[in-house]
């Protein structure tokens, strides 16, 4: 089903038929007003100023998702959800600000998942925040060092990244940090990269294993029991007990002090909590989107 827009002729139409040619649904969909995600990710671009190791979306030669479209979708939801604002990297996108606006405007809740590195600029980060971003999942694979970050990512950015977080807890936003564990590489760097997290005030911390989907590192994916054993093991007295909240297939959801952490095992399959806006308007499971469109979408 194509909505409004996908097949007018007018740029956005062609856009939208390149995208809906690209992409390739999963069993399980929806029409919007029948979504029953509490989370959805819109992949507002391909484009992106990384290169990373683990990359699930690396696919960039397709067009930005147009906007007007997109709202005409999110205006069709049943109740309040998060929109999760994701790409590549989303902050490639010039008018992000307006995006973030407009979301709020239909009563939806933006959240923004980046690698930072624009971040790294205040005002930009102001700019974001004033027009109605309160919420960012900001990726910090190689915690405090460059060496982890050239490893994983392909890019010395522990400055900017840092930078980002600081700016980021500076406007009192809301942070997750998002860390991919690679055995070997930045599980021994753990312990100072939780304490530094825990004494800047960050409340959410999301570690994950290498998703062996797109562009991975081989051989390199722990268990879910692999994944908390890591975590565990870094902790220090201080930072006070690993308290399980609550257990689901491929994540574990854990207290720590004031703080929580949230364990996946990536893809996270089977999970109705997340879904994924389809570039024909319907919405879908995300982990299943991401395995079905692997190196296409
Ligand atoms: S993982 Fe994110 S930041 Fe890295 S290349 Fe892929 S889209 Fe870009």
């Amino acid at each position: 089903m194509l909505l409004a827009g996908a097949n007018e002729g007018s740029d956005g139409g062609v856009t939208l038929a390149t995208l809906s040619e690209a992409y390739s649904p999963t069993e399980t969909r929806f029409r919007p007003e029948e979504s029953p995600f509490t989370t959805l990710f819109a992949d507002i671009t391909h484009r992106c100023n990384m290169a990373c190791r683990n990359c699930y979306i690396p696919v960039r030669d397709l067009p930005d998702l147009p906007v007007d479209w997109l709202y005409e979708v999110v205006r069709r939801l049943p109740r309040r959800a998060r929109i999760r604002l994701v790409g590549a990297e989303p902050t490639m996108r010039e008018d992000l600000p307006d995006i973030i606006r407009t979301i709020r405007a239909l009563g939806h809740i933006p959240v923004v998942l980046s690698n930072g590195l624009k971040l790294g600029r205040r005002n930009y980060v102001e700019k974001l925040k004033a027009a109605g971003l309160h919420t960012v999942y900001l990726s910090l694979n190689g915690g405090l060092r460059d060496d982890l970050y050239l490893a994983i990512d392909e890019l010395a950015c522990a400055e900017r990244k840092l930078a980002a977080l600081d700016n980021l807890l500076a406007l009192r936003m809301h942070v997750t940090t998002g860390t991919i564990l690679v055995p070997g590489v930045n599980v021994g760097h753990l312990p100072e990269f939780i304490d530094h997290l825990l004494g800047k005030g960050v409340r959410d911390m999301h570690f994950r294993s290498v998703g062996q989907v797109g562009n991975y590192i081989r051989d390199a994916s722990f268990t879910l029991d692999e994944l908390e054993a890591a975590v565990r093991g870094a902790l220090r007295p201080e930072h006070g007990e690993l308290r399980l909240l609550a257990a689901y297939g491929s994540s574990r959801d854990f207290a720590l002090g004031r703080a929580r952490v949230q364990l996946t095992q990536w893809p996270e399959l089977g999970s109705l909590e997340r879904g994924r806006i389809a570039p024909d308007g319907m919405v879908e499971p995300m982990f299943e989107s991401i395995v079905a469109n692997e190196h296409r979408y």
